[in-house]
């Protein structure tokens, strides 16, 4: 209840200080679901967003064992070390499940969470992962303006979270590993798409041989594609987050990304349509959410599947009806 104490002001003034206890408190109230904190949030956000922005914000991707939460420790404290300040945040789909799963166990990045220029932050939970990809996104403006000029999200490999996650970064990195000549098989075409980069990690040991060949046949992979919007070309490079080799190359081919897609003016292009994209998607599921909690449009309903289901209506002229409900 400490939240309730402190004022939208207090709040702000010591987010922009960057204080980290209260950058967690408000992300805490991000996350909840009771109104008056949605509200003290909403407020928040608002007062914070003149100063967010300021910031490159990286997707990482890939299936669960691929090295995601290794790589991101590997990578973060390079980038503390060259002075950055990173925010490392989850989009979980199962989270609403198992609560946080992936950065759940905040030992997974056991040196990253001692540096003080880094922040660590596991998946919200949420019924939806509508609902948890808005709360992240709210989230990112508080850590930047709270001064975090990298923002890191990670999220699995399965399902929809790499479109949500996708689509609320600037650039996005694929992690894959090194198989036996069938490095395509199984990868979904769209997140080959998405991709920025592919990262072959675990290049190390016994590895290495074939993390040659699948860096080949990825390259021919993203070749396939047209040019994109962004100008730049997809890159494929390998790594070992364990043992600590590639990072810096993967660090430098990020930061040209940035350098052209900065200077070609895609980088703000892409926020702006991102900021669109969010809005006409929180419109959508706030719609959504409306009409069905309604327990007027609840009662109608029912009896409009009863009346189809007795051949009595169509599904478009129970539709029609319910829609002019209210
Ligand atoms: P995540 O599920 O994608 O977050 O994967 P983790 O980061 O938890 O890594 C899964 C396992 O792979 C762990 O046992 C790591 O130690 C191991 N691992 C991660 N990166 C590397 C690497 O570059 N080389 C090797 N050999 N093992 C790695």
């Amino acid at each position: 209840n400490r939240a309730k104490k402190n004022s939208v002001n207090e709040f702000v003034d010591k987010i922009l200080e960057g204080n980290i206890t209260f950058l967690s408190r408000a992300i805490t109230l991000v996350e909840s679901t009771n109104a008056k904190h949605q509200q003290k949030s909403n407020e928040i956000l608002e007062q914070c967003l003149p100063y967010a922005n300021n910031s490159v914000r990286i997707g990482i991707t890939g299936v669960p064992g691929v090295g995601k939460s290794t790589f991101i420790e590997a990578y973060g404290r390079h980038l503390t070390s060259k002075g950055k300040k990173v925010a490392v945040l989850a989009v979980d789909p199962s989270s609403s499940v198992n609560k946080g799963s992936i950065l759940g166990d905040k030992t997974r990045m056991e040196q990253l969470v001692t540096d003080k220029n880094a922040f660590i932050r596991p998946s919200p939970s949420g019924t939806s992962l509508g609902g948890v990809a808005q709360k992240t996104r709210e989230s990112i403006i508080l850590c930047e303006a709270a001064g975090f000029d990298t923002i890191l999200i990670e999220t699995v490999g399965v399902g929809q979270s790499e479109t949500l996650v996708h689509s609320m970064v600037d650039f996005f990195l694929l992690l894959k590993l090194a198989g036996a000549g069938d490095e395509l098989q199984g990868i979904k075409r769209g997140i080959i798409e998405m991709a920025d980069a592919i990262v072959i990690n675990k290049a190390d040991g016994d590895n290495e041989k074939n993390t040659k060949i699948a860096k080949v046949e990825f390259n021919r992979a993203l070749h396939l594609y047209p040019l994109k919007e962004s100008k730049w070309q997809p890159k494929v490079l390998t790594a070992s987050a364990l043992k600590n080799i590639g990072i810096t190359e993967v660090d430098e081919m990020i930061q040209q990304y940035f350098e052209l897609t900065k200077a070609n003016n895609y980088f703000s292009q892409k926020r702006n349509d991102q900021n669109k994209y969010w809005l006409m998607s929180t419109i959508e599921r706030q719609l959504k959410d409306n009409f069905y909690t309604n327990p007027k449009i609840k009662l109608a309903l029912d009896k409009e599947i009863k009346n189809l289901e007795n051949a009595k209506t169509t599904p478009f002229n129970a539709a029609k009806r319910l829609l002019k409900f209210d």
